[in-house]
């Protein structure tokens, strides 16, 4: 399944519920994968932080670019912990490995978001949004939702 919006900054809010309510259809024994593509300056930082506000996250999500990982815990019932990875700094998906990430992935109450995630292609995504810029305050955002319903 494959939807594009046209959105400004306050229309991701209704993209998070989307992704939160998609993600909730499917009962999953391992975590949920959220994978962002885009350029840089495109929103998926922005998105992430909005995603991780609407699961209930209270603490400020920051770009961990160079941080490279970091982990917030939410109140939300389905999804207790949003991982944010930002993987632009690897040049190998070798180098990927030291985020440690295996039990992130095993833990169905999980939902584990990735910028530049081109740079780890062997992570298999449950939803994939890509964000374009159209003007300043506007981007187009694609959702594929990796499984037919
Ligand atoms: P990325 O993580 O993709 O590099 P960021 O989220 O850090 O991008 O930056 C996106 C910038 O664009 C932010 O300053 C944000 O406020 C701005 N912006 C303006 N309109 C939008 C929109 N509709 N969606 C997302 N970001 C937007
Ligand atoms: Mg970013």
């Amino acid at each position: 399944m494959q939807e594009s919006h046209t959105v400004g900054q306050k229309d991701l809010e209704a993209i998070a519920e989307r992704v939160v309510y998609l993600l909730s259809q499917d009962k999953r024994d391992r975590a949920s994968v959220v994978l962002l593509e885009g350029d840089m300056g495109a929103g998926k930082t922005t998105f992430t932080q909005i995603l991780a506000k609407y699961l209930g996250v209270v603490e400020n999500v920051n770009s961990p670019t160079f941080i490279l990982k970091k982990e917030y815990k939410t109140p939300h019932n389905n999804f207790r912990k949003v991982v944010h990875i930002d993987a632009y700094r690897f040049t190998h998906p070798k180098e990927s490995k030291v985020l440690r990430l295996e039990d992130n992935l095993e833990d169905r109450d999980t939902i584990v978001v990735i910028e530049w995630p081109s740079k780890m292609n062997y992570i298999k995504a449950d939803i994939r949004l890509s964000f374009e810029v159209i003007d300043d305050d506007t981007r187009e955002v694609t959702l594929v939702y990796e499984k037919d319903i």
